[in-house]
């Protein structure tokens, strides 16, 4: 069985607390107040950090009786590209047989953590494992089908 490792409350506490979009889909935070759920992004007010619960996934926060936020929709799949990976994501489409580099993702001007959590988290909720996914290995013959779909 997979397990997935959550990051410590203080980091996800200070992402929440920062908004670090970096960290969306990794974590959504319950608001025992409220039992509103939020993703870290969420414009809304910040609570109380001893009112937070931390959930891995938006599905576990609403087994403990946490509704999803209005504002920041956490409910959404949280594969749904943020703003500032969208054009790296254009080009993996534009080129899906290429295979990324750390190198490549600091010239399209992104972290390469940075994008590495966010394909990592994607993963967990089945959004396509772009990220390091290797290259076809094609022996001869073997990828004709292939190159015609
Ligand atoms: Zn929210």
């Amino acid at each position: 069985m997979i397990t997935y490792e959550l990051p410590t409350d203080q980091v996800m506490l200070e992402a929440f607390l920062a908004r670090d979009i970096s960290y969306d889909g990794i974590f959504v935070t319950g608001v025992q107040t409220t039992g509103i759920f939020c993703r870290p992004t969420c414009a809304a007010k910040k609570p109380r950090p001893e009112h937070l619960r931390f959930f891995g996934t938006a599905h576990e926060a609403l087994l403990s009786g946490f509704r999803p936020c209005k504002r920041c929709r956490p409910m959404e799949p949280s594969g749904t590209a943020p703003e500032w990976l969208r054009p790296l994501l254009a080009q993996i489409e534009a080129d899906p047989g290429r295979r990324w580099t750390d190198q490549d993702v600091r010239e399209a001007g992104l972290s390469p953590p940075r994008v590495r959590r966010w394909f990592n988290a994607a993963s967990r909720h089945d959004v396509p494992r772009i990220w390091a996914r290797p290259a076809p290995r094609c022996s001869p013959g073997a990828c004709e089908g292939a190159a015609h779909a």
